[in-house]
């Protein structure tokens, strides 16, 4: 079953068996499991996939092992090959990729354009970390000896992701893994299989990545938890919420995996008494807005000097009430949907919880079907939820801060610490204030919102567990160390 404005050339990328009732396993092979997915703008059935059932693990780490010695003895050149025919498909089939970006996840088209964008670039960056250095020459305790270290593949590298920005979150993970050797198993968020998993599948199909080396097994928490669990893998990357995460990592810790986690936030943007408040508000309106504020780095907390927030909060408010909200596959919207009912709840609690704990409302607050508008929430305080917790939704927190040290004092009153940004006239001020962060990154004069190839992505706090993303990070992430000396003649010892 599958809507007939979504049958388009990708799914024709490779005629390799029927997506919709099989799963990657080194090829397409049948299904044990189906997964509806419901389109979140208007509820219905979108489509049925193939999905996988925990035993499919043990499947694919067979696969897996398989293929992984010879996927990392290819030459370099040949695995970059790959991932840039990867970024080069991508391209190609922007227009399809989009379509079902836009309908799976009721993104609007210019984030699923920023979602292709951005695995493009993954890919790029990732094939050319095949040329990366690969170790040292160490210095030797005998003189006629060689002592070398070598980074080497880890092996098999899970890969959890959420629903959020599927395809771009599994690029991020994906690419450089599979760029320095390791065989790679993904499981996509059930909401998103489709955007988030078989596309990825058809992609490094069709660019001749080695059978076996991709495994895509779409499914939910139990698929995941298999995955964590098998000791077939050697690594799991997870990007997801923080409550998911801490089960993660134990469950890994136990079974002594690394573990790379990406987890939630609530990140400030500290607006300072000396800026355009207009363009400080149009920043902290994307902060919140962007993908109806379903996004880890999204700007969760306004923290604005006294002299200047109640100016701010009106311009804000008054941005907040222009976007359009509705369904992006048929309409011009700013805002689409939310992702399922149990989210718009938890949203609309966030936001009565805190009117009645005394914050006030200057827009939004009240859903519409799937929908909840931009809201502004003013004289927002510690102890109330939309402080307190990840909103997950199109929701401002305006916080008054008496002075520079109470803003600072505020940002840092939460257990996450993802993003944060400072609004300033003064980029050497906002330097100083922004060092006193507890945030893994930050920015002067923009919003939260902010990920690429070439920088080291992550958290402090339970936003992670330290791990980095990005840049040559990459390399020391997906790698472990082999330390190997060499001698022209056996070692003479006493006995
Ligand atoms: P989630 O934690 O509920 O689910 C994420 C993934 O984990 C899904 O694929 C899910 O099926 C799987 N899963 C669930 N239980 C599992 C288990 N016990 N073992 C293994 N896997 C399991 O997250 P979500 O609600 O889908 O996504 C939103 C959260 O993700 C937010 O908190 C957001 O901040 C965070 N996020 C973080 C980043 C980042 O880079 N830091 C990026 C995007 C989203």
């Amino acid at each position: 079953m599958l809507s007939k404005d979504l049958e388009g050339p990708l799914l024709s990328l490779s005629g390799n068996g029927d997506w919709t009732k099989t799963v990657f396993i080194g090829n397409w092979r049948k299904a044990p499991d189906m997964l509806e997915v419901l389109e979140p703008a208007t509820g219905e059935s979108l489509v049925c996939v193939g999905a996988a059932v925990p035993a499919s693990i043990a499947v694919a780490c067979e696969a897996a092992q398989a293929a992984q010695p010879a996927w990392a003895s290819e030459e370099p050149a040949a695995r970059a090959h790959v991932l840039n025919r990867v970024a080069d498909l991508l391209q190609e089939h922007r227009a399809e990729i989009a379509r079902w970006i836009v309908r799976e996840t009721g993104s609007i088209e210019p984030k699923a354009q920023y979602e292709i964008g951005a695995s493009i670039d993954e890919a790029r960056h990732a094939a050319a970390l095949v040329y990366h250095s690969k170790g040292e020459v160490l210095h030797s305790s005998a003189p006629d000896a060689l002592s070398t270290a070598r980074r080497i593949p880890i092996g098999t590298v899970g890969v959890i992701t959420p629903w959020n920005v599927p395809l771009a979150l599994a690029f991020r993970s994906l690419a450089p893994a599979i760029a320095v050797g390791n065989a790679a198993i993904l499981k996509p968020d059930p909401h998103t299989p489709v955007s988030g998993g078989i596309i990825v599948a058809k992609l490094f199909e069709a660019a001749g990545l080695p059978s076996g080396v991709l495994s895509v097994l779409p499914g939910g928490a139990d698929v995941g938890a298999a995955l964590v669990e098998h000791p077939g893998i050697q690594m799991i990357t997870f990007t997801g919420s923080t409550a998911v995460g801490r089960k993660v990592g134990e469950v890994a810790g136990r079974q002594l995996k690394r573990v790379a986690l990406e987890l939630g936030g609530n990140s400030p943007m500290i607006i300072l008494d000396d800026v355009d408040l207009t363009a400080a508000a149009s920043c902290g309106a994307f902060g919140s807005f962007n993908h109806q504020g379903q996004v880890c780095m999204a700007t969760g907390r306004h923290i604005v000097l006294k002299s200047v927030a109640e100016e701010y909060a009106a311009i804000l408010a008054q941005k907040a009430a222009h976007l359009p909200v509705g369904n992006p596959a048929t309409d011009q919207v700013a805002l689409g949907p939310i992702i399922n009912a149990r989210q718009l709840q938890k949203i609309a609690s966030i936001v009565e919880d805190s009117v009645a704990a005394g914050a006030k409302l200057l827009a939004g607050g009240k859903a519409n079907g799937p929908f909840y508008p931009p809201t502004v929430l003013m004289d927002v305080k510690p102890g109330m939820p939309a402080f307190d917790q990840e909103i997950f939704g199109p929701v401002a927190p305006i916080i008054v801060a008496e002075d520079e040290d109470h803003a600072v004092e505020l940002a840092n009153a939460s257990a996450y610490g993802l993003a944060a940004a400072v609004q300033t006239g003064n980029m050497g001020r906002g330097m100083r204030l922004g060092q006193r962060l507890k945030s893994g990154m930050v920015h002067i004069n923009d919003q939260t919102i902010a990920d690429f190839p070439q920088v080291p992505m992550g958290g402090v706090g339970v936003s992670g567990n330290l791990s980095r993303f990005g840049a040559v990070n990459n390399v020391e992430e997906f790698t472990t160390w082999q330390w190997m000396t060499m001698r022209e003649n056996p070692a003479p010892y006493p006995f």
